[in-house]
C-alpha cells in the first residue's frame, strides 16, 4: 500500500455492513473555522471526508449580517499581529485585510466625566495609572512562567488556579479603578466577570497571545485589521470548496466508538468513520451521547468549561460623524450596557459603524431585555461617549450568542476556580478514534480565530499520523 490508498476501515463491533450507514474515512463534527479546516487539510490528503453542523449554516462563532446595505461581523471580527495561520487561511481562500480604523482621540467614561486620550492609556489619573501599570507588567510576567500547552506543568500551577481574577486582584490589594478595568477587560475578553475565571486561565490565555498589548491593543494587536468581505467567508469558502461533504441541519447527537472507529448518529443519518473530529466547544459536547461514556476527566471538561457570554451591538449612520470631532470610534464607559467600542465603518469609509461589545453580568441583564429597549440601551452607551447624533441611525442590530443554540455563548470558554489543572490536560488527547479541535483547545491564540484554525490543523495532523503512518505530514 503506498501513501496515497485509501485507508481500509475496520469493521465496527456490532455494527452490521450497509443498512443506510454512510462509510467515510473521518467525520468532522462542527463546520466552525476549526472543523473547517480540519476537514479541508483531511480532503487536501485523499481522505473521504463528511462534516455534520448541527445549524442551518456554517462558521459558528463567525457570522455576518447586512445592515442598510453594510456587511457586520457578528461574532469573530479583528485578526492582528503573530495571528499567523488564520490570516494565511484567509488570504489562500481570497480575502482582504484591512486597518481597523484608530486615528483621532479615543474617549473614556469613568466615574461619571467623559475623557478624551490617545494611545491606550486611558486618563484615570495617576494613582489609578500606576496600579493598572504594576498588574499590567505582573500578569505578563507570571504569563511569561506559564507552559500555555500545558498549564498545569506551570509553577504554581495550583495557587493560581484556585484564585479567580477578583481573589488575586484582591491579594495584590489592587485599586477600585483596577478592579474596574479588569472586569472590562473580563467581560469582553471571556464573556465572565472576574471573579468567575480561573486565573490561571487568565495567564495562560493572555500569554497565548503574546501579552495584554497584544491582546488588547489596536495598532500592533489583536485588533489591528478586519476582512473586508467579512471573517465568516473564511468558513463559507471553506464550506464551498468541500460541497456536499458539509451537512447542515445534521446535529450530532451520539457517537459510539471502539479502539478501531465510531459510528457517528446526526439525525436521521449515520457514518461509520475510522476517526472522528469533535470541533464543538467543550461544553457543546455535553450534547452528544458518547458510548461507551467518554473518561471521567473528558466529562468534567464538558461540565467546567462553560461558555462565557458576550453579545453585540451595531449602529450604522450615513458617515463616521465622530472622525470629524478628532475622534477614533474607540470608546471604554465603566456604566454600560456597552463597555467598549470600536469603529467597524467599511474600508472606504462610505458608511459610519460603531461596534459595541455587551459582556459578563451587563450581557445577563441585556440580553433578556426586549429588543427595542436593547436597541435604546445600546444607542445610549454610543451617544454617552459620542454625543447625540449616535442615537439616530439608519440601522442597527444585534448579535445575542448566548442565544445561539449550537454556540450557548461567546466568545469562549471560562474554566472556573480551580478547574483548570484538573482538565486541561485532556483538552486535545484523542480517546481511541476521537480528537478534539476547536479554539479552546488551542496552543496558541487559544478563544481567537487564529486558535480555531490552529486547533483544526492540529486535528488533521494527529488523523493523517494515525491513518497515513508512512506518509510525510508537517510537525
Ligand atoms: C461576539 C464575539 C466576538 C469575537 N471576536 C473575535 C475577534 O475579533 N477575533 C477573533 O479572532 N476571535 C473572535 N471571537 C472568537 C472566534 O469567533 C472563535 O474563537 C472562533 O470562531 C471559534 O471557532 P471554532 O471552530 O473553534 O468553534 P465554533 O465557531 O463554535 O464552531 C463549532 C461549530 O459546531 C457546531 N456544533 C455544535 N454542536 C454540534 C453538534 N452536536 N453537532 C454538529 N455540529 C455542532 C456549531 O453550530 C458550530 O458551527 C469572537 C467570538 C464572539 C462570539
Amino acid at each position: 500500500m503506498t501513501s496515497t490508498d485509501p485507508v481500509p476501515l475496520p469493521d465496527y463491533a456490532g455494527e452490521a455492513p450497509g443498512h443506510g450507514v454512510e462509510r467515510v474515512d473521518v467525520v468532522v463534527v462542527g463546520a466552525g473555522l476549526a472543523g473547517l479546516t480540519a476537514a479541508r487539510a483531511l480532503t487536501a490528503r485523499g481522505l473521504a471526508v463528511v462534516v455534520a453542523e448541527a445549524s442551518d449554516r456554517v462558521g459558528g462563532r463567525t457570522k455576518a449580517r447586512e445592515v442598510e446595505g453594510s456587511l457586520v461581523d457578528l461574532g469573530g471580527t479583528f485578526v492582528g499581529p503573530t495571528q499567523d495561520r488564520i490570516i494565511a487561511l484567509a488570504d489562500e481562500l481570497g480575502l482582504d485585510r484591512f486597518a481597523t480604523f484608530d486615528a483621532g482621540s479615543n474617549v473614556i467614561s469613568w466615574r461619571g466625566a467623559i475623557k478624551h486620550y490617545r494611545g491606550t492609556i486611558p486618563p484615570i489619573g495617576p494613582i489609578g495609572l500606576a496600579d493598572i501599570g504594576r498588574i499590567q507588567f505582573e500578569i505578563d510576567r507570571l504569563g511569561r512562567g506559564i507552559d500555555t500547552a500545558h498549564p498545569e506543568r506551570s509553577p504554581h500551577a495550583a495557587k493560581w488556579d484556585s484564585h479567580s481574577l477578583t481573589s488575586w486582584l484582591r491579594s495584590i490589594h489592587a485599586l477600585p479603578s483596577s478592579h474596574t478595568l479588569m472586569s472590562i477587560v473580563s467581560g469582553t475578553t471571556w464573556g465572565c466577570e472576574p471573579g468567575e475565571i480561573s486565573f490561571l486561565q487568565v495567564l495562560r490565555y493572555i500569554a497565548m497571545a503574546g501579552g495584554i498589548s497584544r491582546m488588547l491593543d489596536t495598532a500592533g494587536g489583536a485588533q489591528e485589521e478586519h476582512f473586508r468581505q467579512g471573517s465568516w467567508q473564511v468558513s463559507a469558502r471553506m464550506a464551498a470548496e468541500l460541497g456536499d461533504r458539509v451537512r447542515l441541519a445534521t446535529p450530532v447527537t451520539a457517537v459510539d466508538w471502539t479502539d478501531d472507529g465510531a459510528v457517528v448518529t446526526a439525525g436521521p443519518a449515520r457514518f461509520r468513520a475510522a476517526r472522528v473530529v469533535l470541533a464543538v466547544p467543550p461544553a457543546l459536547r455535553a450534547r452528544i451521547a458518547f458510548s461507551p461514556a467518554l473518561p471521567t476527566p473528558y466529562s468534567a471538561l464538558t461540565q467546567r468549561w462553560p461558555q462565557g457570554i458576550l453579545s453585540k451591538a451595531y449602529a450604522v449612520y450615513e458617515q463616521p460623524f465622530w472622525r470629524d470631532a478628532g475622534l477614533s470610534g474607540q470608546a471604554l464607559a465603566d456604566t454600560g450596557p456597552v463597555t467598549i467600542t470600536f469603529d467597524a465603518s467599511p474600508h472606504d469609509g462610505s458608511r459610519g459603524i460603531l461596534l459595541g461589545f455587551i459582556g459578563g453580568d451587563h450581557a445577563r441583564h441585556w440580553d433578556a431585555l426586549p429588543p427595542a429597549e436593547r436597541r435604546i440601551q445600546a444607542l445610549s452607551s454610543f451617544a454617552e461617549v459620542f454625543g447625540e447624533k449616535a442615537l439616530t441611525p439608519l440601522g442597527f442590530t444585534d448579535q445575542l450568542w448566548a442565544a445561539e443554540a449550537w454556540t450557548g455563548g461567546g466568545p469562549t470558554a471560562a474554566p472556573a476556580v480551580g478547574t483548570v489543572v484538573s482538565t486541561a490536560p485532556y483538552l486535545r488527547e484523542p480517546v481511541g478514534p476521537l480528537h478534539w479541535a476547536g479554539t479552546e483547545t488551542a496552543e496558541a491564540w487559544t478563544g481567537f480565530m487564529d486558535g480555531a484554525v490552529r486547533s483544526g490543523e492540529r486535528a488533521a495532523r494527529e488523523i493523517l499520523r494515525a491513518l497515513r503512518p508512512f506518509a510525510e505530514v508537517a510537525p
